[in-house]
C-alpha cells in the first residue's frame, strides 16, 4: 500500500515553477528579498556547524539568534535552503539555486565528519539535555528548519545530495525517539519541535517507507488535538507559533492517513483561530500567545502582536484548507494575510524582516539590525517572500482555480493551457483574464468573488455576462475554451471598518483586502529606534522609543466615507472634520513611521444623533 494524499487532496495548488509574476510591486518584494539572501555568506551560515563538526573554519560568525552561543543557531541556514529552493522554483534563478548546492555540499560534510547521521549547529548534547528534561531552547525546532530546508532543496530543486542528508538527520532522530516511552515523549513533546511530525509525514510520502509515517506519529501532539478535535477552544495559555506548526502536521497526517480526528482538530483550529482570534490583518498572538478567551481582542493590542511566523504559519494551514474544502473563507482568509501580514514587513532598503506588525496605535515596526537579528521570523518571512506566487491559483481534476488578483501567468502543463492575468489589483479593480489552448479546452474557470466587493461583474470576450456570483462565493464559468478567450472580471472596492469583536468602538479601516494604517509622524524617531539592537540570546526585539497615542475619530455617521475620503493619490485616504486631519495609506506600505491601526470611534454628539 502506498503512501498517499491522493484519495484526500480534491485540489492543489499549482507548483511555483509553474507560475510567473508579473506584478511590479511583487517582482521588486522578491528582488529585495534576493539581494539580502545572496549578500550572506555561505560560509557565515555554515560557520557554527563546520565548528559543531570539528572542521576548521575562519569565517566570521553570524550575530542574533544565529550568534555561536544562541541555543537556535543553525535554523537560519534551514529557512535559507528553503528560500533559496522557493526563490529558484519562482523565477528560475539559477544563482539561487547554485547557492543551495554549494550550501547542501558543506552541510553534507559537516554531516560525514559526525558520522552519526547527526548534524546541527549545535552539539547533540542539546538533545541529552532535552531527554532528561532540561533547559534547551528548542532542538527539534532547529532541527525542523534544517530537515525542512533539506527537503526543499531536493523536491524543489531535485538536489539528491540533500535528500541523503535528511535520511541521515531522519535516522538519527528514529534512533533517539524510538527507545522513549509515550509519556516519556509526551514530556520531549512539551519543548517547541516546529513542524517535525509534518516534515517527517511529507518524507513518508516522498519515500513511501512507512517508518517515517510512524516516526512522524510519534511527533502528534495529542494533548493539544484531543480539545480541537472535539470542537472545543481551550488555546488559552498556549504559545501561538508551537502550536501552529503542530497542527499543519495533523493536516498532513490527516492526507495521509485518512485519520478523521486528526483532520477535525486541523479544521476546527482554522475556524477559531481565523474566526475568533485574529486581527483585521489576519495575524494572530500577542507576545507570542493566545491571553484571552476567543472574540476578545480589544485588550490585545501591544507592539508585539501578530508574530510574522504566525502568519506564515496560518497561511500554510489555510492552504491545506483550501485543498480540503474549497471553501471561499480559506481563499479570503490567505488572501488578507498576504495583503497585510507578508507584504511589508520586509524594509524595501535591505530586506530585513520584522518579528512582530504592531498592532497598538503609535508603535512603529521594528526592523532588525542585519546580520544581528536572524529571529525566527527572519527565517519565516526570507521563505514567504521566495514564495510569493504560492496560492494565486488551484486546480482540480479539471477545473482552474483564480484565488488572488495578481499579475501573473499559470502554466497547466497536462492540459496544455496557460492563463495571464493582467490587472493593477488592488490600485484598480479590474482583473483581465486570458486563455491560451493549443485546442479547444472544456474546463471550469472558478473565480474568486471576494467578501469585501459589491456589485462585481464579468465579461467574456467583451460581452457582459449574467448571474455573476455573490460576495463570499466562486463565479463559475464552464464552456469550451478557445485560444485567446477572455474574461475580464470587475470587483468594486470599497471603504468598510472592521470592529473589534469586543469593542465595537474600535475599529479598522478597509478599503478592499488592504488594512488601512493612519500616518502618525515620526516625532522621537530616530535611525537607531527605528532598528532593534542586536538580540542576545532567548531575547526579542525591544523598542527603544515610547508610542504616541492616537487621536480619537469623531465620526458624524456610521458609514467610514462619513470621515474619511479618498485623498487623489493611489490608495490614499484622508480624515474629514478631525482637529487634526490624518493621511490613511495601506498598512503594507508604511516604513519608517509611526502608525495607527485600530481607531477608537466616537460618534459626533449633535441634536438627534443616536448612540454608537
Ligand atoms: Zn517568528
Amino acid at each position: 500500500m502506498s503512501i498517499s494524499d491522493a484519495g484526500r487532496l480534491r485540489i492543489r495548488p499549482f507548483d511555483l515553477k509553474d507560475v510567473r509574476l508579473h506584478d511590479e510591486r511583487i517582482l521588486q518584494e522578491i528582488a529585495v528579498n534576493r539581494r539580502h539572501l545572496m549578500a550572506l555568506d555561505p560560509d557565515r551560515l555554515l560557520h557554527t556547524f563546520r565548528v559543531t563538526a570539528g572542521i576548521a573554519s575562519s569565517a566570521a560568525a553570524l550575530g542574533g539568534w544565529e550568534a555561536p552561543d544562541n541555543e537556535l543557531r543553525g535554523h537560519f541556514t534551514g529557512h535559507y535552503l528553503s528560500a533559496c529552493a522557493l526563490l529558484a522554483a519562482q523565477t528560475g534563478d539559477p544563482a539561487a539555486r547554485e547557492r543551495g548546492t554549494v550550501l547542501v555540499a558543506g552541510l553534507a560534510q559537516c554531516q560525514a565528519a559526525l558520522g552519526s547521521g547527526y548534524l546541527s549547529a549545535f552539539p547533540e548534547e542539546l538533545f541529552d539535555r532535552l531527554r532528561a528534561g532540561k533547559p534547551a531552547w528548542a532542538p527539534f525546532y532547529t532541527l525542523h528548519k534544517i530537515m525542512a530546508g533539506l527537503l526543499d532543496s531536493y523536491t524543489l530543486s531535485g538536489n539528491t545530495q540533500a535528500l541523503e542528508v535528511l535520511n541521515g538527520l531522519a535516522k538519527w532522530t528514529e534512533r533517539w525517539v524510538q527507545p522513549l516511552g509515550e509519556e516519556h515523549m509526551a514530556r520531549v513533546l512539551e519543548r517547541e519541535y516546529g513542524g517535525m511530525n509534518e516534515l517527517l509525514y511529507n518524507l513518508a510520502a516522498l519515500s513511501n517507507e512507512k517508518r517515517w509515517l510512524e516516526l512522524a506519529q510519534r511527533f502528534d501532539r495529542q494533548r493539544i488535538y484531543e480539545p480541537l478535535s472535539a470542537g472545543r477552544d481551550e488555546l488559552k495559555g498556549l504559545h501561538v507559533n508551537t502550536t501552529l506548526p503542530q497542527i499543519i502536521g495533523a493536516a498532513r497526517g490527516y492526507e495521509l492517513t485518512g485519520e478523521r480526528r486528526l483532520r477535525e482538530a486541523a479544521e476546527y483550529f482554522w475556524h477559531t483561530v481565523t474566526e475568533r482570534r485574529t486581527y483585521c490583518t489576519g495575524g494572530s498572538s500577542n507576545g507570542e500567545s493566545w491571553n484571552t478567551a476567543p472574540n476578545e481582542l480589544a485588550k490585545e493590542l501591544s507592539g508585539y502582536t501578530q508574530e510574522c511566523c504566525v502568519t506564515y504559519n496560518l497561511q500554510k494551514l489555510t492552504r491545506q484548507v483550501f485543498c480540503w474544502t474549497a471553501d471561499p473563507r480559506a481563499a479570503d482568509y490567505y488572501e488578507r494575510a498576504y495583503y497585510n501580514g507578508i507584504l511589508g514587513v520586509q524594509h524595501p532598503s535591505d530586506g530585513d524582516k520584522l518579528y512582530y506588525v504592531p498592532l497598538q496605535s503609535g508603535y512603529w515596526k521594528l526592523f532588525g539590525t542585519p546580520l544581528a537579528d536572524f529571529w525566527c521570523c527572519t527565517g519565516s518571512m526570507a521563505e514567504s517572500f521566495a514564495k510569493l506566487g504560492d496560492s494565486i491559483y488551484f486546480r482540480d481534476a479539471r477545473d482552474l482555480y483564480v484565488n488572488l488578483f495578481v499579475a501573473s501567468e499559470v502554466s497547466w502543463r497536462e492540459k496544455n493551457l496557460r492563463l495571464i492575468q493582467e490587472t493593477h489589483f488592488p490600485a484598480a479593480d479590474t482583473s483581465r483574464l486570458t486563455i491560451r489552448v493549443r485546442r479547444p479546452t472544456q474546463m471550469a474557470l472558478r473565480i474568486r468573488v471576494p467578501y469585501w466587493t459589491e456589485n462585481g461583474s464579468a465579461a467574456l470576450n467583451g460581452k457582459h455576462l449574467e448571474g455573476f456570483a455573490a460576495p463570499g462565493s466562486y463565479f463559475v464559468l464552464e464552456r469550451e475554451w478557445h485560444d485567446g478567450d477572455r474574461v475580464d472580471v470587475t470587483l468594486p472596492m470599497r471603504l468598510h471598518v472592521a470592529t473589534m469583536p469586543d469593542d465595537p468602538t474600535l475599529q479598522a479601516v478597509m478599503y478592499g483586502p488592504l488594512v488601512l494604517a493612519g500616518k502618525l509622524g515620526t516625532n522621537g524617531l530616530t535611525p537607531a529606534t527605528l532598528r532593534a539592537p542586536p538580540t542576545p540570546p532567548r531575547q526579542v526585539p525591544e523598542y527603544t522609543a515610547e508610542p504616541v497615542s492616537a487621536p480619537d475619530i469623531v465620526a458624524p455617521s456610521a458609514d467610514v466615507a462619513s470621515w474619511l475620503q479618498p485623498a487623489g493619490r493611489s490608495l490614499e485616504f484622508r480624515t474629514t472634520g478631525q482637529a487634526a486631519d490624518i493621511t490613511f495609506v495601506p498598512l503594507n506600505r508604511i516604513y519608517d513611521e509611526r502608525y495607527a491601526v485600530y481607531w477608537k470611534v466616537r460618534r459626533a454628539t449633535h441634536a438627534g444623533a443616536p448612540p454608537l
